[in-house]
């Protein structure tokens, strides 16, 4: 009878008329299928709380380390120390646009053909929005074909990180992270064009371009200095 009550509160009441133990079998069945949809719905649910959790390890594990960096500097054509970029959340809410804020620091990715850069073929640097780091030279900037701005190396291996990803269908991936902020600006990939043979498939939200004709753009000051 315990069993029936249980049953009574499903959608088996509907079954009039069948047999007892055939219309419990049904009501056993409709529970355990709606323990799965609910179960399913709490996962899917706290997905992005986990993404979230995942992409917050994976970025503090980035900047553990000296606070100090070497990092190649385009400007000046020659290796040199600066500051790691680390700041709050707040602070970079404040700093960042959203979209920026959703790649950089949430891990986003924008969709194919809509970002800025994809097809920009301008000659300068390309450097990371979140702390004015350079990150890769229009010389290296190739037509991937896949909507995302792409390049074969960076403008010195110092100045990306990264890290392992398993974050879609735990399939791994290697994520690029800036080495300076630790910002997230894509994944790196080895289906790439020679030299290098590697496709640095970036977020154009992660970039900002200067142009080589540009003050700073070949200037001998603030390439390196964090914005905002
Ligand atoms: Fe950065």
């Amino acid at each position: 009878m315990k069993r029936r009550s249980v049953k009574a509160s499903g959608k088996g009441e509907n079954v009039q008329g069948h047999a007892p133990s055939r219309a419990g079998d049904r009501g056993e069945i409709e529970v355990t299928r709606r323990s799965f949809l609910i179960m399913g719905g709490v996962l899917l649910g706290l997905l992005p709380l986990m993404q979230r959790a995942f992409a917050a390890g994976l970025t503090r594990r980035t900047m553990t380390g000296p606070e100090k960096i070497r990092v190649f500097s385009v400007a000046g054509g020659e290796y040199v120390t600066v500051d790691r970029v680390i700041r709050s959340d707040t602070e970079w809410q404040r700093t960042l646009t959203a979209e920026q804020h959703r790649v950089l620091r949430e891990k986003g990715t924008e969709r194919a053909y809509t970002g800025r850069y994809w097809n920009h073929y301008g000659k300068g640097t390309y450097r990371c929005a979140g702390c004015g780091n350079d990150l890769f030279s229009s010389a290296a900037k190739f037509d991937s074909k896949t909507g995302w701005p792409s390049f074969w190396e960076p403008v010195a291996a110092q100045n990306v990180a990264t890290e392992d990803d398993y974050s879609l269908f735990g399939i791994r991936r290697v994520e690029v992270l800036c080495s300076r902020c630790g910002g997230h600006l894509g994944h790196v990939f080895e289906d790439g064009p020679p030299p290098t043979g590697l496709r640095y498939c970036i977020n154009s939200a992660a970039l900002v371009f200067v142009p080589r004709s540009a003050p700073d753009g070949t200037g001998r000051s603030g390439s390196l200095t964090p914005p905002g």
